[in-house]
């Protein structure tokens, strides 16, 4: 069941990710960045740990709101209204809902990109976080459709078409965010947003096994 208590584990989990991925997406973001995704993404769920704790949410989206405003407040960066306009869209996607379908997912992540695509304007190809979200939001759906899909097989479908995703970001030329001051030398290096969106959709996997 993806309900609250999946929800919260989900978001345990991408603390956890974040922690452990620190020095990667630091390394990451080092080759085409300001060294910073690592430190700011491991912040930001922390904080949401801590939020978590105070005073546990009722509903997946009320949970998903929490970390919304807590990212936008403590990850600073491009990747903070980033990810808090994504969120915020997911919760508001759906709904009241004590219980997330595999429709709901699809549709949860199709809200989160395009908050990102309204808030960030990057097409995919762009190599940002948006051409890891936009082969999960296809993926999901795909794997939604029809009606009968299990919970965790949506889950899996969306992780690994983000994890593709984020590897496809290596030869792109940067055209937003900041790798895009480097031009053709962003080429070759893979995007530090697109690699902590796929540890995102994978640790919702994780919660679901
Ligand atoms: P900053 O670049 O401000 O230091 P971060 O390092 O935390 O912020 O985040 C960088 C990531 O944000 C990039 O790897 C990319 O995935 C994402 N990003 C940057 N600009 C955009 C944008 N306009 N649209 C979508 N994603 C973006
Ligand atoms: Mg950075
Ligand atoms: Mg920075």
């Amino acid at each position: 069941e993806l309900d609250i208590a999946w929800t919260v584990k989900w978001l345990q989990l991408c603390a956890e990710a974040m922690a452990e991925h620190r020095v990667e997406l630091i390394e990451l973001d080092r080759a085409i960045g300001d060294s910073d995704h690592g430190e700011n993404m491991d912040r930001g769920f922390q904080a949401v740990l801590a939020k978590l704790a105070d005073g546990p949410p009722e509903t997946p989206s009320a949970a998903l709101k929490l970390t919304a405003m807590t990212l936008m407040s403590t990850v600073g960066g491009a990747a903070g209204p980033l990810y808090g306009t994504a969120f915020l869209r997911a919760a508001t996607s759906l709904g009241d809902a004590a219980r997330i379908d595999p429709p709901a997912w699809a549709a949860a992540l199709a809200a989160a990109r395009d908050g990102i695509v309204a808030r960030g304007k990057a097409e995919p190809g762009d190599k940002t976080m948006v051409d890891a979200w936009t082969p999960a939001v296809d993926a999901a759906r795909n794997a939604a459709d029809g009606g009968n899909a299990d919970n965790l097989a949506v889950l899996v479908a969306a992780a690994e078409a983000a994890e593709a995703g984020a590897v496809a970001t290596d030869p792109m030329v940067a055209r937003k965010g900041r790798a895009s001051y480097l031009g053709e030398r962003s080429a070759g290096h893979r995007d530090p947003g697109a690699v902590s969106s796929a540890l995102i959709l994978r640790a919702a996997v994780e919660a679901a096994a």
